[in-house]
């Protein structure tokens, strides 16, 4: 899948899919040298949703408690899933 441009407070970033061995087994990565959001290729839905969200916070919202990024990734990924499936 091709990358995606993003703009993150007002620079940009790129997003992509990468093999699980590029984030060191973890689900997503934020490199904000390289303003790029890694995502794991092997999550599927409503994780992949998560870890999406996760990340996007992580870029936009560094200083946010990473408890609240938590929260507000499951909930978005919930009610995504949710309006997706409708
Ligand atoms: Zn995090």
């Amino acid at each position: 899948m091709a990358a995606l441009k993003l703009t993150i407070n007002g620079e940009p970033w790129t997003l992509r899919y990468v093999q699980p061995r590029s984030v060191k087994g973890d689900s997503g990565r934020c490199d904000y040298e390289k303003r790029r959001i890694s995502l794991r290729n092997t999550e599927q839905g409503i994780e992949r949703l998560d870890t999406l969200f996760h990340e996007l916070f992580e870029a936009r919202l560094p200083d946010l408690d990473h408890g609240v990024k938590d929260e507000l990734a499951a909930l978005f990924a919930k009610a995504t899933w949710w309006a997706l499936m409708e």
